[in-house]
């Protein structure tokens, strides 16, 4: 048997370390057994699925150094390997579960379906919806068949008894059937979930094994049984530890940056980042901390992950990065590395416009330009003297830009404009009063290059990391105060 394992990302967001982590063990996996590791984007969500997130995904995995044999844009054997262009298939295995019995068509409403769930509560009986909950008499389907009311497809499952599923680190796990609700396999346009797509593809790819983060083990039952009802082999599953922030939280943006791209904007080495994520809940046979993905590969070992949840400690990344930088590169090489981050002609051409104007002499550009080549500016409370605004109001300010630019779906100066006037306006100041906190936040000084700018070319990651440092330069935001924000900013 050839192993072959898989990353499955969503295209919906930034690149996230975590992707990159479970991507490290699977292609750990599979190169530790002669196998093959393949990349497939599951990007049925069409709402929130973008090919921007999805280029960025693939960049990211790639300046990692995790080079997959099968994905999207090198092809393979069993592509297409995004699911947006497989719906064919998926409608075809759902008619045949449908034909075998294993799954039904459900024609029942939201609201309906809002009622059962409050009815069910009141009741005090379990929340999961079975078949039999879902049930509408056949006078009734044939009616809504008739006219034409949209459906889902959904599977059977048992409702009593306990499903025993096999894992490659936890042992057993066991999940009672009373808990796993009808499953919705085809949503009513036609497109699968996750879980029917999950199991045809992993099937029809030829995987073997599964290696995932915890947060899908409870899917696991519904995988398993879908696998049953197929008469398919299941692959082994495994179900990694999630990466946790330092006080053991779930890594989260809030708290610590997620995006592969923050590290890369912010100078880290790809073999440094690639190091410490095989460090996150496994160690080499010596307990080295430092080795190359090549080691890793010759030395990997399931086996070895301890489930205890690894934390991702941007302290100890640093650090090691460091280590790297002082023995591993030499001139020629930290040159490179330096090119290839920000010394390079695509990075400097965006930022002469802005130096231009503002320079009398070639050695009045450094200091000009220096927060277009720095991370975070090492500022104080009272850098934001000038600031004509109480200090809540103020962290409000920086704590509101941070949330509207989170979701701002292209990181360009016209659309970074639009969010900064609709805040401006909601906090009732003028554009210029309203930026004279955030160009201290994001160039360090009062005086410098046009902010706006700065935002765009910086991007997206830099740009927030430099508004939250500053939020925290400012004493933070209090769990009391975040309630305030939060609702206020739901409200805007
Ligand atoms: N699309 C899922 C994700 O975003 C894949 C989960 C799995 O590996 O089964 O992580």
């Amino acid at each position: 048997m050839t192993v072959r394992t898989r990353i499955a990302p969503s295209p919906t967001g930034d690149p996230h370390v975590g992707t990159a982590y479970i991507a490290l063990f699977n292609l750990c996996f599979a190169r530790q057994h002669g196998g093959q590791f393949i990349l497939r984007i599951e990007d049925t969500d069409r709402v929130r699925s973008t090919a921007e997130s999805e280029q960025m995904i693939l960049d990211s995995l790639r300046w990692l150094g995790l080079e997959w044999d099968e994905g999207p844009d090198v092809g393979g054997p069993h592509g297409p390997y995004r699911q947006s262009e497989r719906g064919d298939i998926y409608a075809q295995y759902a008619q045949q579960l449908l034909d075998a019995g294993h799954a039904f068509k459900c024609y029942r409403t939201a609201e309906e379906l809002d009622e059962l769930r409050e009815s069910r509560k009141q009741a005090g009986l379990q929340l999961a919806f079975k078949p039999a909950d879902l049930k509408l008499d056949e006078a009734e389907v044939a009616r809504r068949e008739q006219e034409n009311w949209p459906y889902v497809v959904r599977m059977n499952v048992p409702s009593e008894g306990v499903c025993v599923v096999k894992d490659m680190l936890r042992g057993t796990i066991e999940v009672e059937w009373a808990q796993i609700d009808a499953q919705v396999l085809l949503k009513s346009d036609g497109m699968p979930t996750y879980h029917l797509a999950n199991v045809v593809d992993d099937h029809l790819m030829g995987i073997t094994h599964v290696l995932r983060g915890e947060e899908w083990i409870n899917s696991a039952p519904k995988h398993q049984l879908l696998y049953n009802y197929f008469g398919w082999e299941m692959p082994e599953l495994c179900h990694m530890p999630l990466l946790r922030n330092p006080d053991k939280s779930k890594l989260s943006k809030r708290k610590n940056p997620t995006s592969i791209n923050y590290y890369r904007r912010m100078g880290f080495l790809p073999q440094a980042v690639t190091n410490y994520l095989g460090r996150m809940g496994w160690s080499m046979p010596d307990e080295r901390e430092k080795f190359s993905l090549a080691d890793m590969m010759a030395e990997f070992d399931i086996q070895r992950v301890s489930l205890g949840g690894p934390v991702f400690d941007l302290e100890k990344l640093t650090w090691l990065n460091g280590v790297y930088i002082r023995e591993d590169l030499d001139d020629e090489a930290l040159l490179n590395a330096l090119r290839e981050w920000a010394f390079n002609d695509a990075y400097v051409k965006q930022i002469l416009p802005q130096v231009r104007p503002r320079v009398e002499t070639l050695s009045q550009v450094m200091p000009l330009a220096g927060h277009f080549f720095s991370g975070l500016p090492a500022l104080g409370e009272s850098d934001f003297e000038s600031v004509k605004l109480e200090k809540e109001e103020l962290v409000k300010l920086l704590q509101f830009l941070v949330w509207r630019f989170e979701t701002v779906p292209a990181w360009h100066k016209e659309a970074l404009l639009e969010e900064v006037k609709a805040l401006a306006a909601h906090f009732d100041l003028k554009m210029k009063a309203f930026l004279s906190p955030v160009f201290i936040a994001i160039t360090g000084s009062t005086s410098s290059t046009s902010v706006m700018d700065a935002m765009a070319i910086l991007g997206s990651d830099v740009t927030r990391a430099r508004l939250r440092s500053a939020i925290d330069v400012l004493g933070g935001v209090s769990k009391k105060q975040l309630k305030r924000f939060e609702k206020e900013y739901r409200d805007l």
